[in-house]
């Protein structure tokens, strides 16, 4: 389909966008207009914040908003925000339907690594050559596994899901989580991004002729990290570069928790099951970033939550292939589901 067009075909909107994250806007508008024309007031005031740029950094949005003109968010205790309150089906188990609350958001830690080496001529032995020592430093720090770290979102995400599974889970036990993300098949596919930091080589860049060793190597890594583990995560990474190869920081963007035994959430889980009697709602951890990441130093706590009734069987539609991705599409019937939980949601909380 015309990726801008907003088609209507099979049920589904068609565009980029439609999950992520037009149609919370389009719900959002969709409440308030029809508040507006019904004379509605909510219990308290609703700020709105329609920012762009957080598919780059936020620098233009959020960032900026937050940086200079803290004021217009004052007194703003909680937001909603994208990626939560969806529904996740378990084909392992049949009949339950997850819905997902973002409560937590792994942190940002960009870097560069620069490696720098004896320049030479490609004929020649090289024993301190750039290139391979920036390649040996990348293979370690892929290869590397991460120990495990529960952080409440996601033990409470983990609880809550092998619960409805049926599979038996001991949060004090690190050593058997993996093993719980496993036997909970597409339900733990949610947590398995989150339940230790992450480092990935995303970026290399080296040498201009192939004859010729270059003096330096560069590499940038997209590193994640759980609530707590930033230093952790530095000096793990320090710990895996070969001699010869230094750590840059390109942006340091902390990670985010909202507390999980908070009205909102539990407003949001109330106006999820008034539409959905059969919901089990669950706070988790965002594996990625969202603008929250700004809004939450302002002492905002921050929740993932667009709410959308989606097929549970994800050959039918496959609700995380959507962003970013190809045919990104929503359907109708969701965006109306989440019209009526966002509208019991702001008029009660
Ligand atoms: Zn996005």
């Amino acid at each position: 389909m015309p990726p801008f067009a907003g088609e209507i075909r099979d049920g589904y909107v068609w565009g980029r966008g439609a999950v992520d994250m037009k149609d919370m806007c389009a719900m959002v508008l969709s409440v308030l207009r029809s508040w507006s024309m019904r004379g509605l007031r909510p219990r308290r005031d609703i700020v709105l914040a329609f920012v762009a740029d957080e598919e780059d950094d936020g620098a233009y949005g959020a960032g900026w908003l937050v940086a200079e003109r803290p004021e217009l968010f004052e007194d703003c205790a909680a937001a909603i925000g994208e990626s939560g309150g969806f529904t996740f089906g378990t084909p392992e188990v049949p009949g339950v339907r997850l819905y997902p609350v973002g409560a937590a958001e792994r942190g940002t830690l960009h870097m560069r690594l620069v490696a720098r080496g004896q320049a030479g001529h490609g004929s020649r032995p090289n024993p301190s050559n750039a290139v391979v020592a920036l390649v040996e430093t990348l293979t370690r720090i892929a290869a590397y596994r991460w120990p495990v770290r529960l952080t409440p979102a996601v033990s409470a995400y983990l609880d809550g899901a092998a619960r409805a599974a049926g599979v038996s889970f001991d949060a004090s036990d690190l050593s058997t989580v993996d093993e719980v993300v496993a036997k909970l098949g597409r339900a733990g596919v949610l947590a398995a991004g989150t339940v230790r930091n992450s480092a990935t080589p995303t970026v290399l860049r080296a040498g201009e002729k192939v004859n010729v060793v270059p003096s330096e190597a560069c590499a940038q890594l997209d590193v994640r990290t759980l609530p707590g583990t930033c230093d952790e995560a530095l000096s793990t990474v320090d710990s895996l570069l070969s001699p010869g190869v230094r750590r840059e920081l390109l942006t340091h963007r902390d990670p985010v928790s909202a507390p999980l035994d908070s009205p909102w959430l539990h407003a949001m889980a109330a106006a999820l099951v008034a539409e959905d009697p059969s919901a089990v709602v669950l706070p988790y951890c965002l594996g990625g970033g969202t603008d929250a990441k700004a809004f939450a130093t302002l002492g905002i706590a921050c929740y993932g939550f667009a709410p959308l009734r989606l097929p549970v069987d994800p050959a039918e539609y496959d609700y995380r292939a959507m962003a970013h991705g190809v045919d990104e599409r929503v359907p109708v019937d969701g965006l109306r589901f989440g019209a009526r939980v966002l509208d019991r949601f702001l008029r009660t909380v």
